[in-house]
Order: C-alpha cells, then structure tokens, then sequence
C-alpha cells in the first residue's frame, strides 16, 4: 500500500533560492522535450529517453543526468495522464503541455533522508534541510519505505512530498457493508444512520462561484490569472474540508467520542467488512440516470470525497465497491418499491419514512448484496441490469 507524506522543508532563504532555481532548470528541460514529443508523437519513457536526453543534457548541464532522467519522466508521465483523460486523436497534432516551475522530481539518487533532515540535491551542489515532524510524518518515516518525492513550491514555501510503501493492512472478512451516500445538500450520509453537514462546504463553494462568475463577466487578462489562483484555492479549500471530513473527524471522533462520527469511524463501528458508494465514473452510458445524479457528474468535489473516503477505508482494512447509481434516490430501502422524494424527506407507502439521504445510502448499502443474492435479483427483475458492484482496486494495493 503506497500513502504520500507532505514534509514542509524548513528552507534558509538562500536554499528556497536553490529550489526555485532548481524548479525554474527543471521546468524549462521538460519544456525543452515538448516538440519532440509533439514531432515524433512519443511519449514512453524509454523511447522519449533516446529521443532528448544528449541534447537535454547539453543545453541544461547545471541539471545533471539524474534530473534530466527525472524529467523525462515528468513529461512522459504527463503526455500518458493527458491521453488517459482527454485522448490524443490521431489525426490531430500532439498538443503542447505547459510545465510550471512548480516542482521537481527527486529519487533515491537525488535525495536521502538523514534522521529529520532531507539531503537534496541542486545545481550548486547537494543542501541539508530540516523538516517539521509531526505525527503524521513521524509513523510514516517509522514504518514505510521511502520511494519516490516531489519537492514543491508555494507561495514561497517548499514541501517534498514523500511516497511511502507502506505493509499492506489485515483486510476485514465478512460481508456485512455500509452505504455511502455523497449528496448536494450534505456532504455525506451513511447508512447507519448519520448525515454529515456539508453546510459550511457548501456556503464557501458558493462565494467562489459567485467571485468567478463576476470575474469572468470581465474578460481581461488580469481576471483570468485571478480566476485560475481562485480556482487553486477552491479546489484546495474543498479539498481540505472533505479531508477533514473522512480522515481528522475519524481520528477525533474516535479519541473525543465526537457525535458526528467519520465515515470510516461509522463502518467500522458497525462491524461492517465493506464500504459501497455510488460509481459516479461512467454514469454518462446509463440513460435513466436521474436530475439528482446528472447535476453532480461534474462535481470534483464528490468524486474527491469518495476518493479520500476510499484512501482511509483501504488503510483501515475495509473493501470499497461502487455500486450504480441509477435509482438509489428513489427506490425505498426498506419494501424495495418506488417512493417519494420531497427535499430532505422521503416517503414510500410501506410507511418507511427517512431521511432522503440516508435512504439512498441504505439503498447503495443493498444494491451490491443483491447482485450476490439470487433471492434479491429475482424478486424485482429490474434491478437485475443495475446492480454490477465493480470492485474498484487502488493500483497501489
Ligand atoms: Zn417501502
């Protein structure tokens, strides 16, 4: 199981200097590789690696043969996630990717840990830096295996962000499952029973709506830089609440007996072995998706809850499946039948009457137990179709 550590370096001026120019040589080598992938449409490593690495290593000695290996994995790396999300026809030109003088690749050859300092290397020679050690970082450090990192920068500050093999965890046996609802009106519902208030999220997310929508109403150039730094900060902002709400309230709620308990804290309290949420990925194929579901496809923000909810099940030992969506707003969790959904309320005439969330949940809890239970399959036909838990494995198991 691979986690990644962040590690704030404690940076002498003169050493932020060094990684900035670091960064900046970095940057402008994996630019430097662009038309050559564009003109001979490669982008595997080794192939890329014949390609640039003389004249690479020519126009940035400063670099080293290292960092200059190190790039070529960037840009490989890069081209492969841009034809994995976007695709590159083709018939069409190879589009240029901009690499900003953000970060740098390091490896065992570049870096070394020596107690809580990093050895790093640079163009002016290799740097000791110290390192804030919290807990966090103090257990990975004591029971992973160092791999690869990354050294960024922002705002001034650099961080080396550390990927550890970790010893996989005991998985739990048995088939008892939570559902895991991720909705627009709160954050989360699970199906015992809690709802987590997204509230705050919510409200934030709408004052960065409303700053872009007024930013973008002004097209200069100005308020296009200002709208990405605000996006950056949106997308790092919603990411920080849904951390919280999957892995700190855990750890706290369990130590603080906290009400609103954690998501994983929910599982594992309810003995549950798995963990079923919605698959959100490829509802675009299912034509009977509801309003409810479409107007989240392209919410990150959910698939970023899931992902981190994921992260912190598997540490803990519990299977994640996703189940499909199709369905699970509406269907009561109880007699099986079609029910009604009013806001927050739902309602079905076996006289089950729930929170609309937490029925979905319970719904999503189900819906994967059915497709290994002939009796449930059976019993409402139309279910047959929808029910296909695809068990989604983490590469890093
Ligand atoms: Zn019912």
């Amino acid at each position: 199981m691979e986690r990644t550590g962040s590690f704030k370096l404690l940076t002498s001026p003169q050493q932020t200097e060094a990684f900035s120019e670091l960064a900046r040589l970095f940057s402008e080598a994996c630019n430097g590789m662009v038309p050559f992938v564009q003109e001979h449409r490669c982008w595997n490593r080794v192939g890329l690696h014949h390609l640039v690495y003389y004249p690479i290593r020519e126009r940035f000695p400063a670099l080293g043969s290292q960092m200059v290996c190190q790039a070529v994995h960037r840009v490989a790396d890069a081209y492969k996630a841009l034809r994995a999300n976007e695709g590159i026809p083709k018939d069409q030109p190879v589009p240029a990717i901009k690499f900003t003088p953000s970060s740098v690749s390091f490896d065992h050859r570049t870096y070394s840990i020596k107690g809580e300092a990093f050895s790093l290397f640079t163009t002016t020679g290799r740097t000791t830096v110290r390192f804030a050690c919290g807990p966090r970082q103090k257990a990975l450090l004591g029971s992973g295996l160092p791999k690869e990192a990354r050294l960024a920068i922002r705002k001034g500050k650099c961080y080396l962000n550390l990927v550890f093999d970790l010893p996989d965890p005991i998985p739990l046996l048995g088939d008892l499952a939570v559902g895991l609802d991720v909705g627009e009106n709160n954050l989360a519902a699970t199906s015992t029973g809690k709802v987590l208030g997204g509230g705050k999220l919510r409200h934030d997310r709408d004052r960065y709506l409303a700053s872009r929508r007024r930013l973008q109403s002004n097209g200069s150039r100005a308020s296009k830089r200002k709208l990405k730094a605000i996006s950056g900060k949106e997308q790092r902002h919603v990411r920080h609440v849904n951390h919280e709400t999957s892995i700190n309230q855990y750890a706290s709620c369990i130590a603080a007996g906290d009400t609103e308990r954690a998501i994983v804290a929910q599982a594992l309290q309810a003995g549950a072995c798995i963990l079923r949420m919605e698959d959100l990925t490829h509802i675009r194929a299912h034509i009977k998706a509801g309003n409810r579901v479409r107007a989240r496809l392209h919410r990150w923000a959910f698939r970023q809850l899931q992902d981190f909810v994921q992260y912190k099940a598997e540490a803990a030992g519990i299977k994640v499946e996703y189940v499909d969506p199709a369905y699970t707003s509406q269907t009561c969790s109880v007699c099986g039948g079609l029910g009604k959904r009013v806001k927050h309320r739902f309602a079905c005439s076996c006289g089950n009457l729930a929170h609309s969330d937490v029925n979905a949940s319970r719904n999503i809890a189900r819906f994967a137990a059915l497709s290994s239970s002939a009796r449930g399959v059976v019993s409402r036909p139309e279910f047959a179709h929808r029910v296909h838990p695809c068990v989604v494995e983490s590469s890093s198991l």
